[in-house]
């Protein structure tokens, strides 16, 4: 779907209504309190919300349009729902109303108005897939599905508590109530899972009863004669309930950003890491670049690089203030040659919003950067430079997390409970262990079986001149060059598979500034490079983690010693397998741990609680630390069992 030919809205009497469905998106009387009755009524959701023994809820809606559900639903949670508890809103949205027309809409009701501005303040970047919002620090996720639901909702890793069908009327929108549609909001429904629907069409009915729901039609709102509400009887077993206690094992992004994850949903987490602060390793370069490098295909490296970069840009507004120790000051990727001016071609083509990522030409490119370039390319307004060792204190910080420095976890043991962590003595039981210890990782026997690769790398940091301060945004391509931080451009980097010295290497230094001569040549004048002397030149050298097919390993482990007995080329049911119960693993991010670190570690947090998935099925399963295990003993790949 090409974003920048979206569904348009037509306004009529004040009102917002769908050109495309030709239907409007509320009841003309009060589309608040329609939506009220239908929705929030009708699922009981007050009730069931003031007594909510668990830690989280989940309503699943179709047809998300300007967001007025989502918002009454905000208010009764904020109302009425316990403070520890965490409400989850999924929506589906295929054509996403422009950022003007939601904030028209949402104008109409002013008693919503902090909700609808709070809202309004994230509502940007509506890239096709899974986009995340959160609001009440955490205590309220909204998950939008941007695409079409027959495709997004299959693909969705969910157990719904309440559904909202709001997908406008059957018969201007058959699409969405068809009867595979039902089935797949069937097979996303949790045991006692409720429905409201503001038609009471028979054919929906009878869709919803095939489903295996149990409706019936009820009195409808104003004039409207009936409605359907109903819900799912189901067997489902229960969801294992842990002890909320978790070790994570690594003090990099991945072990920070995931202890935070975890400790967000209220968990106590212990952080072991053997260096005596936090980001010594990889995670410690000066600077790292936040940018997604997309491919023209909706590929799962491209796809962990969009959702990723969305996390983390989400994380950085909220946790560390912007100039210091990040910037997000805007990053070209410049077409240099023809392999890279095709690719960046290819990424314009997919119509990606113009907030994410745009062309722009050699023109237009210099005004950005504030210096001359020879070279067009895109334009990522919102990308930027972090100190990724800022971030990982930051992340370290919440007050939900033990920081052990300079204790190194040596081996772990499983219990009948859970989990030890062993040092000399033991350190810590908990129910939960997550090694985030990239190419550490092989020190456990339970993970030394992942194939991972450490990869040399090595920055150059350039003092600043004068002229080359002038640079307003980072410059990339293969290699990168950032505005100056303390007085430094951070050029890089370096890529040396199997390369374990951390020795800094004038031939690498030479190679950066080979990179940044053919990237910006107008910059490597401006820093005076020629004259500069190699061997005198700062930098820093960092070993990266990586997988054979440079996609991360997040998720339960299984046990490689316990893979036998299994046909091959099946595909073996996920419950019949050796799992590890609870020993998890956020490793091999290569040199994008920025971007997908983060994210990584809130799969795995998302996962332990029950709640909806921040990203596709197809991404898990790219991401499935397994995968290699199963591809090793001939089995089809399995996602699933660790997951609702
Ligand atoms: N719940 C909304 C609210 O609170 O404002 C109103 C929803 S409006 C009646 C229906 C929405 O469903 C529209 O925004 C429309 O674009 C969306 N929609 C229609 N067909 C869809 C599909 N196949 N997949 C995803 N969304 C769809």
């Amino acid at each position: 779907m090409n974003y920048r030919r979206r569904g348009d809205t037509e306004w009529r009497d004040g009102l917002p209504l769908s050109r495309v469905f030709d239907d409007v998106y509320f009841s003309r009387s009060s589309g608040i309190a329609e939506s009220r009755y239908v929705f929030l009524q009708q699922n009981h959701l007050r009730e069931r919300w003031q007594s909510l023994a668990g830690d989280g809820f989940t309503i699943g809606e179709t047809g998300f349009g300007t967001g007025l559900n989502f918002l009454c639903a905000w208010q009764l949670w904020r109302e009425c729902a316990p403070p520890q508890a965490r409400l989850h809103f999924v929506s589906t949205e295929l054509y996403p109303l422009s950022h003007a027309d939601l904030a028209r809409a949402l104008a109409l009701w002013p008693e919503l108005a902090p909700y609808a501005q709070a809202l309004l303040a994230q509502y940007c970047r509506l890239a096709p897939g899974w986009r995340r919002f959160s609001f009440d620090d955490g205590r309220v996720t909204l998950t939008l599905l941007i695409g079409d639901a027959r495709d997004t909702l299959p693909q969705l890793r969910a157990q719904v508590d309440a559904w909202f069908l709001d997908g406008f009327a059957p018969a201007k929108n058959p699409q969405l109530w068809q009867e595979d549609m039902l089935k797949v909001i069937a097979r996303l429904s949790a045991p006692g899972c409720t429905l409201a629907t503001f038609t009471s069409a028979g054919a929906v009915r009878r869709g919803l009863l095939a489903a295996g729901f149990n409706v019936k039609r009820f009195p409808g709102f104003g004039s409207k004669r009936e409605m359907l509400r109903g819900h799912f009887a189901t067997s489902r077993p229960a969801r294992v309930v842990r002890e909320k206690r978790a070790a994570v094992i690594g003090g990099g992004l991945s072990g920070t950003a995931t202890a935070y994850s975890l400790a967000q949903r209220g968990w106590e987490v212990t952080l072991f890491e053997h260096h005596a602060t936090l980001a010594a390793e990889a995670s410690g370069n000066p600077q790292g670049i936040l940018y997604p490098r997309l491919s023209g295909h909706d590929i799962p490296l491209s796809r962990i690089a969009l959702d990723g970069y969305l996390h983390t840009l989400d994380l950085l507004q909220r946790l560390l203030p912007k100039g210091q120790d990040w910037d997000d000051c805007g990053l070209l990727q410049l077409g240099h040659d023809a392999r890279e001016r095709k690719r960046c071609q290819e990424v314009d083509a997919r119509g990606l919003p113009p907030d994410i990522v745009r062309a722009v030409d050699a023109m237009e490119a210099s005004t950005l950067a504030g210096l001359q370039l020879s070279d067009g390319g895109l334009w990522f307004p919102a990308a930027g430079w972090v100190h990724p060792p800022a971030l990982c204190r930051a992340l370290a910080a919440h007050p939900g997390i033990t920081v052990r420095t300079s204790t190194a976890a040596l081996r772990l043991l499983r219990t009948e409970s859970g989990w030890q962590v062993w040092g000399d003595d033991c350190l810590v039981e908990a129910s939960v262990v997550v090694v985030c210890s990239a190419n550490d990782s092989g020190r456990f026997e339970q993970s030394a079986h992942l194939p991972l690769q450490a990869v040399r790398g090595q920055v150059t940091l350039l003092p600043a001149t004068g002229d080359s301060a002038q640079l307003r945004t980072v410059l990339c391509s293969e290699g990168y060059v950032s505005p100056a931080r303390a007085g430094l451009h951070c050029i890089g980097a370096t890529f040396a598979p199997d390369v374990r010295s951390l020795q800094l290497d004038t031939a690498d230094h030479r190679q950066n500034l080979a990179m940044l001569r053919a990237l910006a040549p107008a910059l490597y004048r401006a820093l005076d490079a020629d004259a500069l002397e190699v061997a005198q030149l700062q930098g820093r050298a960092a070993l990266r983690c990586a997988a054979p097919d440079y996609l991360p390993l997040a998720g339960q482990l299984l046990d490689a010693s316990g893979m036998s007995g299994f046909a091959p080329g099946s595909r073996p049911d996920a419950s019949g397998l050796p799992w590890l119960e609870g020993l998890y693993v956020n490793v091999g991010h290569g040199s994008k741990g920025l971007l997908s670190a983060p994210l990584c570690g809130e799969i795995i947090a998302a996962t332990l609680a029950h709640e909806p998935l921040p990203v596709d099925a197809g991404l898990l399963k790219a991401l499935d630390p397994n995968r290699f295990l199963l591809r090793g003993a001939g089995l089809k790949s399995v996602i699933g069992a660790a997951i609702g």
